[in-house]
């Protein structure tokens, strides 16, 4: 009897591995369709099988309209892709879902709206990615929400903001900087492998944002010094070319120096050559900057500079000619020579 009861124990936990590894995670919802989201979410589609189901939300339902429409008329495989009228209706089916939203207060709100009801459950454990770039504090409050909602691990939150701009979202070439646990690792890669070409874990829930905010908080100091140190030298009557050759081989070497350099006619691919167009818009490196500010805060780091290039990124969007285009524009608000 003993041996029977022993046999059947064996015999159930074989079972549940084999279903949570062998079953297929074909329900999707993606929620948040603007300018990432909408290229994440058809490179997400098309990826996936038909036999698999892709749920889209926006509050601007033309956008989810749209998108649904250009996956259907897609000539060759992609899951079925439906408009779905609410992110709680998008999600109730779904086993991962995706989120791309502006600011933490969407974010919070959205997962709300999905949680409010009961979820029914799914054959294996949902999971929650948010690549929507807000502050890791605000995702640990989402991620808790998630998990008091689907208790003994019916469902799982993680953070997994990402770098490329539309550009990358659009050629699904994105880097995403992943928080989550070890065991959640593999199965979030097979998801944002469809939508990007690098996946960088750094650490548990929260710590893909951590990463990203202390990225872009250099990258807004290494702007405007960039722009200075290139305004500084024309003005010394020095060759803008000639002064980035040197710093691209010296210490001063950083990315807004030797991709994005500033001034027009360096570097030929650089949205200074585009009258600023396109790039990484300054509202959201401004956005970028704020949220840093205030994890900065919560963690009792000093940040010396930021407040002045808060001060920096604010007055120059607050001009028509720097407003929407791209923050190396910071270098025409000091009035560098273009
Ligand atoms: P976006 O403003 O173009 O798109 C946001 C979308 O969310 C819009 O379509 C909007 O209608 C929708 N939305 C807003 N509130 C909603 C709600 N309550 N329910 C459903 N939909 C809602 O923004 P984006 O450029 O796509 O950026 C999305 C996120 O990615 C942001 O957090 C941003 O900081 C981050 N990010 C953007 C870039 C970039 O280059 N644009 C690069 C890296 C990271």
């Amino acid at each position: 009897m003993r041996a029977n009861t022993r046999f059947c124990k064996q015999l159930l936990a074989q079972r549940r591995t084999f279903s949570s590894t062998a079953r297929r995670l074909d329900n999707y919802a993606f929620i948040g369709l603007g300018q990432m989201g909408y290229q994440m979410a058809r490179n997400l589609q098309s990826k996936l099988p038909p036999s698999d189901t892709i749920r889209l939300y926006d509050i601007n339902r033309g956008a989810a309209e749209k998108l649904a429409q250009e996956m259907s008329a897609q000539q060759a495989g992609g899951a079925s892709a439906h408009v779905a009228n609410s992110a709680a209706d998008a999600s109730r089916e779904a086993d991962t879902v995706v989120t791309c939203l502006p600011e933490p207060q969407h974010v919070k709100a959205i997962y709300e709206s999905i949680l409010k009801d009961e979820l029914p459950p799914r054959p294996g454990p949902r999971l929650f990615i948010d690549c929507s770039t807000i502050d890791p504090t605000s995702s640990r409050v989402v991620a808790a929400a998630v998990d008091k909602a689907l208790p003994n691990g019916q469902g799982h939150f993680v953070d997994a903001p990402m770098s490329g701009g539309v550009v990358g979202a659009t050629a699904g070439t994105l880097t995403f900087m992943l928080g989550a646990p070890d065991s959640l690792v593999a199965r979030s890669e097979i998801v944002l492998q469809r939508m990007g070409k690098r996946v960088l874990h750094c650490g548990p829930q929260g710590a893909g944002l951590a990463a990203k905010l202390a990225n872009n908080y250099l990258l807004a100091i290494e702007n405007i010094a960039t722009a200075e140190a290139m305004n500084l030298g024309a003005r010394w009557g020095l060759d803008p070319k000639v002064l980035a050759s040197v710093i691209n081989v010296s210490t001063g070497k950083c990315w807004p120096s030797e991709v994005n350099n500033p001034v027009p006619g360096v570097v030929k691919t650089a949205p200074a050559n585009r009258d600023y167009q396109g790039g990484f818009g300054i509202g959201l490196m401004r956005k970028d900057l704020r949220l840093a500010i205030l994890a900065a805060k919560e963690a009792d780091a000093k940040l010396v500079l930021a407040d002045k290039a808060s001060e920096v990124y604010e007055t120059a969007e607050s001009e028509e000619r720097c407003k929407g285009r791209d923050f190396s524009v910071v270098y025409r608000w000091l009035g560098g020579k273009e």
